[in-house]
């Protein structure tokens, strides 16, 4: 479900997705021209609408209801860390190539120019645990369906996944489903 208020939408209803607003500057031409980079970092840098984000992503998912925080590099290992912290489980890096220094399975990717590639530790899930996964933000979706193939060819199971930031107009909401998305900001 999104709520709508005064053109501000999100999964988690118009006050939170207004502080994530708040918090977050368009860059452009960053890190090529036309693309517009969303910086969270003043989000991040705000204690107080940081710990409101988190509380709200741990709302909307339910303590109970996983097992341990995966984030993907490199912003999403600060909001998985918080996450983890908040709800007493731990957390998996989910890194780019070539970081890891054990067996790892690999994912590759494509990106809008090029490819890319995500990697998780062959033992980092516990058999049927089930897997929060974090980032900053959702643009095309390819990023978060490699990592979800990731954690699932590692033995866990996809709790739920939840952004910050979802950039609606790319359709990453429509190429992850029927995975669920939760997204604190929709633009
Ligand atoms: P995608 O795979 O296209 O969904 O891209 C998502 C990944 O790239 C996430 O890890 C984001 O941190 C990053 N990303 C993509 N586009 C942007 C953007 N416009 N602003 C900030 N981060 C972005």
């Amino acid at each position: 479900m999104t709520h709508t208020q005064g053109g501000v939408r999100g999964d988690s209803g118009p006050a939170i997705a207004q502080l994530v607003a708040g918090r977050v500057l368009d860059v452009p031409d960053f890190p090529s021209p036309g693309v517009v980079f969303k910086d969270l970092m003043p989000l991040f840098a705000d204690g107080e609408v940081f710990r409101q984000v988190i509380d709200a992503i741990v709302e909307h998912h339910g303590r109970d209801s996983f097992d341990v925080v995966a984030g993907i590099e490199a912003r999403g290992f600060v909001i998985a860390a918080a996450l983890a912290y908040a709800t007493g489980v731990g957390v998996v890096p989910v890194r780019k190539a070539g970081k890891l220094p054990r067996a790892a399975y690999t994912a590759s990717y494509e990106l809008e120019y090029g490819k890319a590639a995500l990697e998780v530790h062959q033992d980092a899930f516990t058999a049927g645990h089930r897997v929060l996964v974090v980032d900053d933000v959702l643009a095309t979706g390819g990023t978060a369906n490699a990592t979800m193939d990731l954690v699932e060819r590692a033995g866990g199971t996809i709790a739920g996944f939840s952004v910050l930031l979802e950039l609606g107009f790319l359709g990453g909401r429509e190429r992850l489903a029927p995975r669920p998305l939760h997204a604190l900001l929709t633009v």
